[in-house]
């Protein structure tokens, strides 16, 4: 059963079928999932979801596919932390982190994506998916039509983090380096889409891929036990999470499953790359594109598709947008490591960096609940720790060594090697 109506232009209304198409043919604007919420009512309830699987496809009902999942039978259903020893640092209450650098098989959000986006190329007859990504879709991708069965062409950026490139070649698909920045390769997908007939999974199929983003909203509030956030701190990179989590929040709210308390959602980007948090702040509507100088690089969008509905959604909601510098990016990495257990990726030193400034400058009140959304997994990006975080000389393995050891430690001798050699 789907409760799917079609596709419908975000901006003028037309309607169209399921297909691969993303831009209205009138207007240009974007497609968007269209459903039938009335007749949900009463048949998609808490109860219904809870009997679901656990994964993301416990949602499915509110998802745009209309046979049996392809991928994703483990994707999803991530950990969401109480943070107690974070709320003691920042000076706040009530602190959650929803942990997508544990989301399977590729450690990234994407998967939540990626699983309805190659669901729906093969209900649409694909053979062939690919994508646009800055390095964590198109691990996911790789995976995901690993699993699925179908050919894959993961189209990046030439300079991406070893981690990230190793990390879709493991799975076997045609990768293609492309000399430019995200957008540049953005570009290229929107041509290859329209003379390949491929899936490309963030660009003809973006309808039903950015869909897959709101199961992490969804997976908050029930995680919270029925209860939204009052806060949500989130990073944009094209700008699909974001307003996807706050429609999940909003679908919640319509069909009763959890009480408005007026949710608000705040964007998170590098500074070296904030075009959406520099229109947020100055009250625009449009986004003034830029070229993307950070080490933060799966949120390096210069030019982001869907800039323009961050923007919407973090008005609408009261929310707000902070940026944050490469160190302060770094810092906030170690410092979710060492207080919460958790190794994020740039994205996610972005998103705590911000939260810690948006808290600091009181857009975010200290005794409300915050949620921070951590995207992406530090063990793919060791390059922007490992000039600080180099080991310690080795000893011998004999006691007196190991004394030694620890004594030089106490006085503060123990030098890292590439600094005490
Ligand atoms: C893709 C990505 C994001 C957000 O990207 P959007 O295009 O805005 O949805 C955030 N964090 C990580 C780790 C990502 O890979
Ligand atoms: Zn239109």
């Amino acid at each position: 059963m789907s409760y799917v109506l079609g596709l419908k232009c975000r901006e003028c209304g037309q309607t169209y079928p399921q297909k691969g198409v993303h831009v209205c043919e009138l207007c240009f604007g974007p497609l968007e999932v269209h459903y039938d919420y009335a007749a949900m009512r009463g048949k998609v309830t808490r109860e219904s979801i809870q009997a679901g699987p656990h994964n993301l496809w416990r949602y499915r009902d509110l998802l745009p596919i209309d046979g049996e999942p392809r991928s994703g039978h483990h994707s999803g259903c991530t950990p969401l932390k109480r943070a107690r020893n974070l709320e003691r640092a920042l000076g706040v209450q009530e602190l959650y982190l929803k942990d997508d650098s544990a989301n399977y098989p590729t450690w990234s959000y994407k998967e939540r994506v990626v699983s309805v986006a190659v669901t729906k190329a093969v209900e649409l007859g694909y053979d062939t998916v690919g994508c646009a990504s800055t390095g964590n879709l198109a691990n996911s991708v790789a995976a995901h039509a690993a699993i699925a069965g179908l050919k894959a062409f993961v189209m990046i950026p030439h300079d991406l983090e070893q981690g990230k490139v190793l990390g879709s070649l493991i799975f076997g698909p045609t990768m293609v380096r492309i000399r430019g920045n995200y957008d540049d390769v953005n570009r290229l997908c929107s041509e290859i889409a329209d003379k390949y007939k491929w899936a490309v999974v963030n660009v003809n199929l973006r309808p039903f891929y950015t869909e897959g983003a709101k199961t992490y909203g969804f997976e908050i509030a029930e995680q919270l036990g029925w209860r939204l956030p009052r806060h949500t701190v989130c990073p944009t990179a094209g700008g699909t999470i974001l307003p996807k989590i706050y429609k999940a929040y909003r679908e919640f709210i319509d069909l009763g499953f959890v009480a408005d308390n007026q949710p608000k959602i705040y964007s998170a980007q590098a500074a070296g790359c904030n075009p959406v948090v520099e229109a947020i702040c100055a009250g625009h509507d449009l986004i003034k594109p830029q070229k993307p100088h950070t080490i933060a690089k799966s949120i390096a969008i210069g030019n982001p598709a869907d800039g323009y509905y961050v923007v919407q959604a973090v008005r609408h909601s009261g929310g707000w947008g902070a940026d944050a510098t490469d160190t302060e990016i770094i810092e906030a990495i170690k410092l979710l490591a060492r207080m919460e257990g958790i190794w994020t990726e740039p994205a996610g030193g972005a998103t705590l960096a911000a939260a810690i400034k948006l808290i600091a400058s009181g857009r975010i009140p200290r005794d409300e609940s915050i949620c921070l959304c951590i995207t992406g997994n530090g063990l793919k990006t060791v390059e922007v720790v490992v000039d600080q975080l180099a080991p310690p000389d080795s000893i011998e393995p004999r006691l007196e060594a190991f004394d030694r050891f620890i004594a030089r430690h106490a006085a503060g001798e123990v030098l890292p090697l590439a600094l005490g050699a």
